[in-house]
């Protein structure tokens, strides 16, 4: 069997996909350029000159309003959690808690001030951070950045912590550790505390409570922060509408009321929260739940001329930036693009006095904007000139008549009435160029490269192309694998030198993803000329793929040989079972609808219950049975994984491997149980034992993690579950091959002997010769393939149930059953066809699998949307925060792509499935008969062993399920990336096809990825094999 060139043949296509995905992907995801300017104090766009006499020492560009500053960031705080409605009888979990900021705002309406909090998408905590000091919205692009929530990576513009520290004043921060690395040495003190584990409430909040009244009793501060996370881990872990987000609220209002006795008077207090929460307690989208957070302002001395508006308003989380460096008397972070709240630079004074103050601010706030403009637009081609244009002509007119209108107010021209309706229509001016420009650029930060995208798009469908006429070509032959791989890899490989020869002379930056895309263009075409002389007679290429495909994909009606030899009533037994396995899979489709996750955009869908885990729910009994529940399904698996296995004789041998799958795997359901039990018991009603459970939280996924690799590790030294039974050496023994009848009791529970015609053969040739009176009989030789396939698809699936909420278990078995039946129906339809060809897959099986698959991903409970990803799974057997990144997204992509996992690697099943499964037809039908044609007869029951029969036709057989598979992937991948490109000017874009491309490219990967591993486990037991008929002919 040629096993190398077949897996180099799948790699190099996968690498071809790849190549396409990486080209459309760094023309679809860009970023926006980043500016390395930095404001600071001597900036020649402060005040005019007379105004700038006023400024109090210690001040820049405006005049200094507030010595001290305390930030305190409650995270996910939803503008709803803040807000007290004292007319509610009976408040939800979340409402009415904060009271103290009710009693703060009603008693001392000048003071104090509610508002909603707008955060732009994506709304995770380090993007909002980077929000909330730079003073831009991250550009929509990169809405990639949500995974990179694992690498915090310093932040490189000008921004507010910068500023702060840049002119001497002292930051102290205390809480979620991520500023860490945002802003490394930039705190005068710090207390960081691991923000990682979502399911730990307590740790930061607890930790900054221990720190704060005394730092702030110190005085040795200019601006502190507190970024608390207990609220937003509690909506992770058990949702909004829950006791324990009560308790957390509680204790975030006493930490209010305890921290307002503890500030001084000329201190500015702000309570913020980041973004907000879905009712399921996630966030990282843009619905509305998720971007309405809550901010509260508040300070002794009076912050506003007028009482609070009816309904609070809402303002951009980007205008906390300029409005806080102003007060605080620091210049604007060079790259901000908020504006200034200006309510609070209002003052004591009268309405005339208050409204210029609020001018001078807007002018400041203005002038920088359209400064970052300016320099923006001479390095980057994004923003549309006439916007920019329109924008400059209104900044330029409301410049004039600012300097023209405080002339005259020197000059006392103006009197009241007339005066303020002119200082009232200037402020207006200022506020719509400085909402205008916002606008634009959160609007032109969405920018591609046509040209690398529509590359892409080709070189995947060329390799769809390539796939699907691999396919058609393959044989086994040494002059396929020269002309239609060896060539085109050289090709491929002489365009990549060239390119690196290229690099050396012109010392030009070598772009990694082009070469790889020039190589793999060249690759195809290599493949496409050999292709081309070898065939040029052939019919136009898109005829002969649609005429072809069409003729493949469709069900083909009985019509063969077979169907006469099978006789009307079997015929129509057939049918029925048929028939039967249809309906029973079209009740695994409907059942697996009620683990879906909902969408955003389907306002009344309601996200199956079963998605939640068992910690959540409330009730006892029902938390209990749904334990038992599960954990009975996961017996259940194993009993019917062992019962298959021990029908075909694969449970005999005393191997390393069967004995693992013996003890083994009830071991691993007993650790997953266990870990399920602890994991879903109440936080407070352990008591003492909490420490025990911290221990077996972390220890049982390990056993679990240990227990798997072990079993894959054996599977891979020895994937033999075979027993032989080797009768030569007693005397006396008659030549008879074993068998579908056994002999004993024993045997008959548990053995369905297998006997390799070869060995037969041999043993003929002895008999003949008389020399020898003996046979083997190998029991579970002939499903040996698909039992270490089986082996393997069983521990791959409780590593991804143990990654799952405990009750998607559930989902994960009518997984294993659909594939089962869809294993049986392609088994069936086969045998009613005749099929002609029992070496090549048809179409209609690669591709209801690869469906099957589809479904799944949606099915346990994920949908190609960034809220939706289970974050959780990263923290199965990991109580503290992860060292390195590469862990968690291998958890959480493991996670994601389950069901892509399990339908790759069991591919080759869809081969191997027909030939394990002809052995019960064919022994009905022995008859009896004389010795001789007992040995024809047993020729029937070689099941697998009928592919060893030709090794050749095996590994073209693997190669071409391999391709097959592989272009119905590549044409899902295709249609996304079409939708991705032609859609990319779509309102929904980057919420519906940039993480449909997203998610269904890496589901390419990962796909393509399992399928190699699946087609190298059938060469390895293949190889295995080998080696045990030449020990056993040895013998
Ligand atoms: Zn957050
Ligand atoms: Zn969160």
């Amino acid at each position: 069997m040629q096993r190398w060139p077949v897996l180099l043949f799948l790699a190099w296509v996968c690498f071809l996909f790849f190549a396409g995905i990486g080209l459309f992907m760094s023309g679809f995801l860009l970023t926006r350029i980043e500016l390395a300017s930095s404001s600071s104090c001597s900036d020649p766009l402060v005040p005019p000159p007379w105004e700038r006499q006023s400024l109090p020492p210690g001040s820049c560009w405006a005049p200094q309003r507030f010595s001290k500053a305390v930030l305190v960031i409650i995270d996910a705080l939803r503008f709803e959690f803040a807000r007290f409605n004292p007319a509610k009888a009976s408040p939800l979990p979340y409402e009415n808690k904060l009271s103290f900021l009710h009693h703060l705002a009603t008693s001392q309406p000048r003071h104090a001030r509610l508002y909603r909090f707008r955060a732009d998408p994506p709304t995770a905590t380090m993007q909002r951070i980077k929000g909330l000091t730079t003073g831009h919205p991250p550009s929509l692009p990169t809405s990639i950045d949500v995974g990179s929530n694992f690498a915090t990576y310093a932040i490189q513009e000008d921004n507010l912590l910068a500023q702060l520290v840049q002119n001497g004043r002292r930051v102290v921060f205390m809480g979620d550790d991520t500023w860490e690395g945002l802003f490394p040495k930039k705190f005068f003190r710090s207390y960081f505390f691991p923000s990682f584990n979502v399911k730990d409430l307590h740790t930061v909040d607890d930790g900054i409570l221990q720190h704060l009244y005394p730092t702030v009793d110190s005085g040795e501060w200019d601006v502190l922060i507190a970024h608390f996370l207990g609220v937003d881990h509690c909506g992770h872990k058990h949702g909004p509408d829950h006791p324990e987000m009560a308790k957390k609220l509680t204790q975030m209002n006493e930490m209010l009321r305890s921290l307002v006795d503890h500030l001084g008077n000329d201190t500015l207090l702000l309570v913020a929260g980041d973004h907000g929460m879905t009712e399921t307690g996630d966030h990282g989208g843009d619905s509305e739940k998720e971007v309405n957070a809550a901010l509260f302002v508040y300070s002794k001395t009076p912050l506003f001329g007028t009482g609070p508006p009816e309904e609070p308003e809402a303002v951009p989380q980007v205008n906390l930036v300029p409005t806080v460096a102003l007060l605080l008397g620091v210049p604007i972070p060079y790259s901000n693009i908020g504006e200034v709240m200006a309510e609070l630079f209002s003052g004591d004074g009268d309405a005339v006095s208050a409204a210029l103050q609020q001018l001078s601010v807007y002018h400041i706030n203005a002038k920088q904007v359209d400064r970052f403009l300016h320099s923006y637009s001479l390095v980057a081609q994004d923003l549309p000139a006439e916007q920019l244009q329109r924008l400059q002509e209104l900044f330029s007119g409301a410049v004039e008549e600012h300097t023209q209108l405080l002339a005259q107010v020197q000059g006392a021209a103006l009197v009241p009435p007339e005066l303020e309706s002119r200082l009232g229509s200037l402020i207006s001016r200022f506020q719509q160029y400085l909402r205008e420009a916002r606008a634009v650029c959160t609007q032109s930060w969405a920018r591609f490269h046509p040209l690398r995208m529509v590359g892409g798009c080709i070189l995947i469908a060329a390799s769809c192309l390539l796939c699907y006429m691999a396919s058609e070509l393959a044989t086994a032959s040494d002059s396929f694998y020269r002309s239609c791989l060896l060539y085109p890899l050289l090709w491929g490989l002489l365009v990549a030198g060239l390119l690196g020869l290229a690099h050396v002379f012109t010392q030009e930056g070598l772009d990694l993803l082009l070469v790889s895309s020039w190589a793999a263009a060249a690759s195809q075409l290599g493949f496409f000329w050999h292709w081309w002389g070898q065939h040029p007679k052939r019919a136009p290429l898109v005829m002969l793929l649609v005429g072809k495909l069409h003729w493949d994909g469709r069900l083909t009606v009985p019509e063969g040989p077979k169907q006469q030899l099978l006789g009307f009533s079997s015929y129509r037994r057939e049918i029925w079972y048929l028939l039967c396995l249809v309906a029973m899979l079209l009740v695994c489709v409907r059942l697996s609808g009620f683990f879906h996750q909902c969408r955003e955009e389907i306002p009344q869908c309601r996200p199956s219950l079963f998605l939640s885990p068992l910690a959540s729910l409330r009730n006892a009994r029902a938390k209990n049975l749904f334990y038992l529940l599960c954990v009975a399904l996961l017996a259940g698996l194993v009993y019917a994984v062992r019962s298959w296995l021990r029908h075909y004789g694969n449970l005999n041998s005393s191997d390393p491997l069967v004995l693992f799958v013996r003890w083994g795997f009830p071991l691993v359901v007993l650790c997953i149980a266990c870990y399920w039990a602890v994991a879903s018991s109440a936080d407070d009603s352990l008591g003492k034992l909490q420490e025990l459970v911290q221990v077996a939280v972390v220890a049982f996924p390990w056993a679990v993690y240990g227990l798997a690799s072990m079993g894959l590790l054996l599977l891979l030294c020895n994937p033999m579950t075979v027993f032989a039974k080797d009768t030569r050496e007693s005397a006396g023994s008659i030549v008879t091959p074993y068998l579908g009848v056994p002999s004993s009791e024993v045997d008959f529970l548990h053995v369905i002997p297998q006997i390799y015609k070869r060995m037969q053969e041999s043993q003929k040739s002895r008999l003949e010769r008389g020399s020898c009176k003996a046979t083997v009989a190998a029991y579970g030789l002939g499903s040996v393939y698909s039992a270490a396939l089986i082996i393997a698809l069983t521990l791959l699936g409780f590593l991804l149930m143990l990654l799952h909420s405990e009750r998607l278990s559930l989902a994960f078995l009518l997984l294993f059953l659909e594939a089962f039946v869809l294993l049986h129906i392609h088994t069936r339809a086969r045998g009613l066809a005749g099929d002609a060809e029992p070496f090549s897959v048809p179409w209609y099986a690669v591709i209801s699998w690869l469906l099957a698959a589809s479904q799944f991903f949606y099915s346990t409970g994920h949908q190609p949307i960034f809220p939706a990803i289970h974050w959780n799974a990263a923290f199965v057997g990991f109580h503290l925060d992860h060292s390195t990144n590469l862990l968690p997204a291998v958890l959480v992509g493991a996670n994601t792509f389950a069901s892509h996992i399990l339908f790759a690697v069991g591919c080759p099943l869809l081969l191997l499935w027909p030939f394990v499964c002809e052995m019960p037809s064919s022994q009905k039908r022995k008859p009896k008969k004389e010795p001789r044609e007992e040995l024809q007869e047993v020729e029937e029951h070689m099941m697998e062993m009928r592919l060893r029969e030709s090794p050749e036709k095996f590994s073209t057989a693997l190669l071409q399920l391999g391709l097959k598979y592989l272009f119905v992937l590549g044409t899902q991948l295709l249609a996304c990336v079409c939708a991705a490109m032609i859609l990319r000017r779509h309102l929904m874009v980057w919420k519906v096809f940039a993480p449909k491309f997203l998610f269904e490219s890496l589901g390419f990967v990962v796909s393509s990825i399992c399928l190699l591993l699946g087609i190298s486990l059938v060469m390895r037991v293949d190889c295995a094999v080998s080696t045990w008929f030449s020990h056993l002919q040895l013998r």
